[in-house]
């Protein structure tokens, strides 16, 4: 069982935590449909730390931002998503 560190509830379980998306994959609404559909289904899948989007679905709901090592699955970095640079 992995423990991520909530920002505002502390270590908690990873099962009270849904996995919604890397982060690469976030788009705004007026991203050209070509400029989606290559980097939706071309993108490189490689081993490594990815910047991925949580939600603590069953504790407070916040959106997180992981850094999380693909194959280890060791969690670098845990922090409240920020949209903006
Ligand atoms: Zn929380």
């Amino acid at each position: 069982m992995f423990l991520i560190d909530c920002p505002h509830c502390g270590p908690r379980a990873q099962a009270e935590f849904v996995f919604e998306r890397p982060v690469e994959t976030i788009f705004s609404v007026d991203t050209p449909t070509a400029e989606l559909v290559e980097k939706l289904y071309t993108r490189t899948n490689p081993r490594g730390v990815s910047a991925e989007l949580w939600r603590h679905a069953r504790g407070c709901r916040a959106w997180l931002r992981i850094d999380r090592h693909t194959v280890t699955h060791v969690i670098i970095a845990v922090a409240l998503w920020n949209p903006a640079p």
